[in-house]
């Protein structure tokens, strides 16, 4: 390396997790928060300080285009593949940034914390005029207790303290710290530094800067950013007609019967009636738009995919599923030994507990198509939050 390092501040933004706790499919870098998504938000909060010199994000090889999304028009240093554990893609990114001539400091950080300020930020940096590293901490202030379905334990909580990021150290020492660390893994970067020798000083940190880890997390991080949210209701109707065959699908579940439905996919009426119901509450037009039957790649398809499809732009979108009801009209077969598999299958494809599903049934009295016994309809009903309108990525 170059006695005069390139940059004077790198912000290093570790982004190659893939937590899906927070629910909705992607990873929850990627999605979307009052109007753009988690890692833009973090991106955007280190390049807009202006200690920092360039930003450089570790990424997973499977997210380049989710990551080309989320950069768009940012300057940024090209991201780096990360490894398997986050102490291997912490690595990997110091490893780059001594490749692209060094840095004086370097500031590490969880894509997760997005809602990080600038005051954090100059507290982390203002620290390393004196010590090797700089982390930013909390008190803890609840009362601490060890046990697993009783107390067993209480522990003092007077010099306990909950870490944040962006932690912030002399780069070639904490280089050299991850290049001697051994493979045991530490859930930090003090963790390293301090293993390694070097004094890491405590700043204070900020209740905003919380870790996006789980749903709920979300809905509070809207709330502070003072996300405006709407309801959005839609529904769905569609109708099969039984054909020569030993089962039908209904609600992603194989139900057993003298007859098919026909149709150029698995026929699952009750699914297509629910994508257009999440479709409609979207504003995103129906099925047939997206997935053309005149497409022949549909032909046979599993309805999983159509529904998974919807689930997938609703949190893009930014928003949630609150709750899906689906209504099956027919004679044939009974549903009600398969309800409760139904709702099951429907909270995995969209990825909300069973609670925030209902599958019904009803007959028609033996009156019109179904009453005949001609074929299954099934009605749908989807209700979503959604971004108030003007606020999408
Ligand atoms: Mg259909």
């Amino acid at each position: 390396m170059a006695s005069t390092p390139r940059f004077g501040v790198v912000a290093l933004v570790v982004a190659a997790g893939r937590g899906r706790r927070a629910g909705g499919g992607l990873p929850k870098q990627y999605r979307a928060l009052a109007g753009s998504t988690v890692l833009r938000r973090s991106l955007k909060a280190m390049r807009g300080h202006p200690a920092v010199d360039a930003v450089l994000a570790v990424i997973h090889p499977d997210d380049s285009a989710l990551y080309a999304q989320s950069a768009a028009g940012l300057d940024l240093l090209p991201p780096v593949v990360g490894g398997a554990t986050r102490q291997q893609s912490v690595k990997a990114g110091l490893e780059a940034i001594a490749a692209q001539g060094g840095a004086n400091l370097v500031l590490i950080h969880d894509a997760a914390r997005c809602m990080v300020d600038a005051a954090t930020i100059d507290r982390v940096l203002g620290a390393l005029v004196t010590d090797d590293g700089a982390v930013p901490a909390l008190p803890v202030v609840d009362s601490l207790r060890r046990g697993v379905e009783r107390i067993e334990d209480s522990i003092d909580r007077s010099g306990l303290w909950r870490v944040q990021t962006p932690q912030g150290f002399r780069f070639t020492a904490i280089l050299a710290a991850h290049r001697d660390a051994d493979a045991q893994e530490a859930t930090d970067d003090a963790e390293i530094a301090r293993a390694d020798g070097l004094a890491v000083a405590l700043v204070e940190g900020s209740e905003r800067n919380m870790k996006l880890t789980r749903a709920n997390d979300f809905q509070l991080a809207e709330a502070l950013l003072g996300q405006a949210m709407r309801t959005a209701c839609g529904l769905g109707f569609d109708v099969h007609a039984f054909g020569p065959g030993d089962h039908v699908w209904l609600c992603g579940v194989r139900v057993p019967h003298s007859h098919a439905l026909v149709g150029h996919s698995d026929a699952d009426v009750g699914l297509h009636a629910l994508t257009d119901a999440v479709l409609g509450a979207l504003g995103e037009g129906d099925i047939g738009q997206h997935f053309p039957p005149s497409d022949p790649q549909w032909r046979g398809a599993s309805s999983d995919r159509f529904l998974a499809f919807a689930a997938g732009r609703v949190a893009e979108r930014g928003g949630r599923i609150d709750h899906v009801d689906v209504t099956l009209i027919c004679e044939q077969p009974k549903v009600g030994p398969h309800r409760d598999a139904m709702r099951l299958r429907l909270s995995e494809l969209l990825g909300i507990s069973p609670e925030r599903t209902n599958v019904k049934a009803t007959t028609t009295e033996r009156l019109g198509f179904t009453g005949r016994g001609e074929g299954i309809a099934a009605q749908a009903m989807a209700t979503l939050t959604l971004p108030c309108e003007g606020d999408r990525p």
